[in-house]
């Protein structure tokens, strides 16, 4: 699959594509990514990324980044930095600076004075909560404000008055004069400006009055010559209003506004709001914790931008809501890291192993392909036996059944890239717990294979005990117990997975891994992918997330979906 067999086909690069045909706005293409700099970038919000960047890409045009930072008791320094940082971590770029929707507060209040000259604005001194019970209901209009009908000298002498700082927070508010009996009812008589004396990351405390987001996001758009405006569903009802504003102003060239699914993904909540709260309340460590839905979380977890981009082509475009299966998401990194992380060997819960038929003082450092699958390509480390190593618990048995292709008293199985082994007995502490195995080796099979040519089933990962890298490792599960967490009005903190983080301690890893620098990735064989964590990892204190364990769940959404992994 090429990247763009995927994105050709969906109903907004049609659409675009028809504009571009028919000479609209000069077969120009612009596209924009507004994000509110109020928590973190998500998963979802990558969605958004990849169709406003990626078509972009396809015009050989420009995204604007533009922050949308009207709401100014909600917006942070912090979010705006973090928020750069993803959308570059996933491979685009908006030229040469962000904008923000504050560098146009004073074209929009110049465009408010234009609708108020022109009667389709007007100063309102009902309070917010009057203003919303008089909006009517669907099924009921509304009732016309009693300064519906102020005159435009009034109104302007207000709106100045209003800007000027004579009146208190929420004593009036700027409306547009459209219709309250409309059936949709964001045209009944929308607010565009409210009174607030609130501090602004950027204009600081120029303005105590603020545009609401419907007032400053088409305006913003058509500023900026946005061709093509990209929004989510919850925007459809919107749009109506957003060419009303557009129309009113008079602008040549209107950007149009056009809506999709957003992504909702199983096991997870999304909203920034819900997320906000999982950290302020220590339910996860920060926005980064690697079992977060955001971009910096995927990120400290081991996600490879190229998965979540993959991810983002494969979920398509829709124009009605569903819920993607988070398995899906975890295909798109495990089938990235197959090809590119090299894989090593970890012992999760180590269990002690001698060989005693191997001298004590003797290492023999086998050579190990970092690609087994294509050996050449990222060459070899050399892997130290010994006398005592360490295998998995769960690799031995003392009483196995019969299909046990592991060890077991009295079997032979493979130590990767070393020895074949079998198993003479066990060592057992007080309590009768094993905790040691006793084997022997075959000389002969140096490289994992019986000279004589017979057949040996199992092969184990394995570390040599005396030059293992001690290390932390955090196997990450979902979130969340429940697919649908917080659905039919339970609150969601209900459905929180106790058991999503579990520390790993004293973990034994190959001594390879004691050059990894933070942010490496590997295949951990037989257990998973393996990321070395961004925060804490220090040489003397490796600490490894868990990114994905290596059971690969996607043959089961293949049937689901119908789609296959080259489709
Ligand atoms: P949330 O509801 O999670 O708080 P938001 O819509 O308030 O998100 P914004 O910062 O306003 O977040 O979003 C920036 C852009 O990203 C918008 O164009 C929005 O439509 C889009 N977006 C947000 N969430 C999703 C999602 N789940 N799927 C696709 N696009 C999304
Ligand atoms: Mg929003």
């Amino acid at each position: 699959m090429t990247e763009n067999d995927a994105t050709t086909t969906d109903f907004i690069r049609a659409r675009i594509a028809d504009d571009v045909a028919a000479g609209i706005n000069h077969g120009r293409v612009l596209t924009r990514f507004p994000p509110e700099p109020n928590g973190y970038l998500h998963i979802g919000h990558a969605k958004s990324i990849c169709l406003n960047f990626g078509i972009a890409q396809e015009y050989a045009t420009r995204c604007n980044l533009r922050f949308d930072d009207t709401n100014p008791s909600k917006e942070e320094d912090e979010y705006v930095r973090a928020i750069q940082e993803d959308i570059r971590w996933l491979g685009f770029d908006w030229g040469d600076r962000p904008l923000y929707a504050s560098d146009y507060f004073d074209q929009l209040f110049e465009w408010a004075v234009v609708l108020v000259d022109k009667g389709l604005a007007y100063v309102c001194d009902l309070s917010a909560e009057e203003v919303r019970a008089t909006r009517g209901t669907l099924t009921e209009p509304g009732s016309p404000s009693p300064y519906r009908e102020r005159s435009a000298t009034e109104n302007l002498d207000l709106l100045h008055r209003m800007r000027a700082g004579e009146f208190p927070d929420g004593a009036r508010t700027l409306r547009a004069k459209i219709d309250m009996a409309a059936p949709n009812l964001n045209l009944r008589d929308p607010v565009m400006y409210r009174i607030l004396r609130a501090h602004h990351h950027r204009t600081g405390d120029a303005w105590c009055i603020y545009p609401t987001y419907d007032w400053a996001h088409g305006q913003s758009d058509a500023i900026e010559g946005i061709t093509h405006s990209l929004c989510t569903l919850e925007f459809e009802d919107h749009r109506p209003l957003y060419e009303w504003y557009l129309a009113a102003i008079g602008v040549e060239q209107r950007p149009q506004q056009i809506e999709f699914a957003r992504l909702n993904l199983n096991y997870t909540v999304m909203s920034k709001r819900r997320l906000l709260q999982l950290v302020r309340e220590g339910h996860v460590s920060g926005w980064d914790d690697p079992r977060m839905p955001t971009l910096s979380g995927l990120r400290r977890r081991g996600f490879t931008p190229e998965s979540i981009r993959t991810f983002c082509d494969r979920i398509g475009l829709a124009k009605r809501d569903s819920t993607v299966d988070i398995a899906l998401l975890e295909w798109a990194v495990r089938d990235h890291l197959n090809t590119t992380a090299p894989r090593v060997m970890g012992v999760l819960r180590p269990l002690k192993v001698v060989v005693e038929s191997f001298p004590e003082d003797r290492v023999d450092e086998l050579d190990a392909p970092y690609f087994p699958d294509d050996p050449p390509r990222m060459g070899h480390r050399k892997v130290p036996f010994s006398r005592e190593l360490f295998i998995e618990r769960a690799d031995f048995m003392e009483d196995p059944p019969k299909k046990f292709w592991r060890l077991a008293p009295g079997r032979e199985v493979r130590l990767r890239w070393g020895y074949l082994v079998t198993c003479t007995g066990v060592v057992k502490n007080e309590a009768g717990e094993i905790v040691e195995v006793r084997c022997v080796h075959d000389p002969g099979s140096r490289g994992g294979n019986a000279p004589d040519g017979r057949r040996v089933q199992g092969t184990l990962h394995w570390v040599s005990a005396r030059h293992a890298v001690d290390a932390e490792v955090r196997l990450y599960d979902r979130m969340f117990r429940v697919p649908n967490p917080g659905a039919g009005g339970a609150d969601f903190h209900e459905h929180l997975n106790p058991e999503s983080l579990e520390v790993l301690q004293h973990c034994k890893l190959e001594p390879s891994l004691s050059s990894a620098a933070s942010g490496d990735r590997f295949q951990f064989e037989r257990q998973g992918y393996f990321c070395a964590d961004r925060r804490d990892y220090r040489a003397e204190r490796p600490v490894f997330n868990r990114t994905v364990p290596l059971r690969d769940s996607w043959a089961k959404i293949e049937q689901q979906t119908g789609r296959g992994h080259n489709a």
